[in-house]
């Protein structure tokens, strides 16, 4: 910041005996009768001149830097103005990032808000993934949408609904949510379509779904998978003999699937799932979790990428974002080396691994 002096002139018509022999500090000519004096300097009346529109100032002016200006002068000159309003700012300066703003322009306009509670958002803050910003605090006070991780609140989500497993939806995807059993059937051989166009084929095993809430999911699974696993695949054979080759039979795999999330959520995880049925078919055991987790949520990925609507983007870039080690990390891994190839340089991949 400059460092900005004013002053009040001391406009001292001194009524001078002139006995110094005075010299106008503007003229360099002596000074017969009255002068002002500024900073122990003289001057005729008439040669205290601003720097800035060079006539003389009389009343009050600004010092900056030595030199001597009209105080309207030197605002409008060299004033320190808000960034937000742009009037000049003569009281306190909010100095931030954003630039320089009086305070209640900065309060009001400049400030972020939270997106739950309106207050500004000073020091410490969450944003999300997307791109929702909000105190820290509220993370424990308020449930997030095991859906689309959207933080639930009137104001970001217009409410939400608790359901019965601890599970919390907010009103968009709970409105969206799937409503009845029959639809999973559905999707699940729709799934499974859509999969072979891609080129993952599957074998003539059973392949089921079975809709559960979260603790049920948790049951099934054994807790094996973490607190925000979606899915769960369970498969089951036969061994027998035949020709003298060991051989697979009455292979079952059901895939136990969260119940009223939206289709298009769904369908991700059905695809996800879908990939541990492929994996099971072709006798990939024992890879480590985040390549195959990893590969699953590649299925995943490649399954919605070319779609546009809103929810199957948001779907995508959730699993994008994933910060999980094996999950997220997983997948960019999977996608850094498979991304630009075809899926079968990842399917060799996994059966050679
Ligand atoms: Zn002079
Ligand atoms: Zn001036
Ligand atoms: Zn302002
Ligand atoms: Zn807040
Ligand atoms: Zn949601
Ligand atoms: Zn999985």
């Amino acid at each position: 910041m400059i460092r900005l002096f004013k002053y009040i002139i001391l406009f001292s018509l001194l009524l001078n005996i002139n006995l110094l022999a005075q010299v106008c500090n503007f003229c360099n000519k002596k000074i017969t009768s009255n002068y002002i004096t500024v900073d122990g300097l003289d001057f005729h009346p008439n040669h205290f001149i601003c720097n800035s529109c060079g006539k003389s100032i009389e009343g009050s002016f600004t010092k900056d830097n030595n030199k001597y200006f009209h105080t309207k002068c030197y605002e409008d000159n060299y004033g320190l103005r808000c960034d937000y309003c742009k009037k000049l700012i003569k009281g306190q300066v909010i100095d931030s990032e954003d630039g320089k703003f009086h305070k209640t322009c900065f309060n009001n306009h400049v400030v972020e808000k939270c997106a739950v509670c309106d207050k500004p958002l000073v020091g410490h803050y969450i944003v999300d993934v997307h791109n929702m910003k909000y105190h820290e605090g509220h993370k424990n006070d308020l449930p997030t949408c095991s859906n689309c991780n959207r933080i639930i609140s009137s104001k970001t989500t217009n409410g939400g609904v608790e359901l019965e497993d601890e599970r919390s939806l907010c009103t968009s995807c709970f409105q969206s949510r799937i409503k009845s059993k029959n639809e999973y059937e559905t999707l699940l051989s729709k799934t499974i379509y859509n999969l072979s166009l891609l080129g993952l084929k599957f074998n003539s095993s059973t392949i089921l779904v079975e809709p559960v809430n979260k603790r049920r999911l948790a049951e099934v699974s054994q807790n094996s998978v973490n607190t925000n696993t979606k899915g769960f695949c369970q498969s089951s054979y036969k061994y027998r003999e035949k020709n003298g080759i060991r051989e697979k039979f009455d292979e079952v795999h059901k895939i136990y699937i969260l119940d009223r999330l939206p289709e298009q959520s769904t369908e991700s995880i059905l695809a996800h799932e879908l990939m541990h049925v492929w994996m099971h078919q072709n006798d990939i055991n024992n890879l480590p979790s985040n390549i195959v987790e990893g590969s699953c949520n590649f299925i995943s990925y490649l399954y919605m990428k070319d779609r546009f609507d809103n929810p199957s983007k948001e779907v995508l870039m959730l699993l994008e974002n994933d910060p999980d080690k094996i999950y997220g990390d997983g997948f960019r891994e999977i996608r850094r080396r498979f991304g630009s190839k075809t899926l079968n340089d990842l399917l060799r991949f996994l059966t050679n691994y």
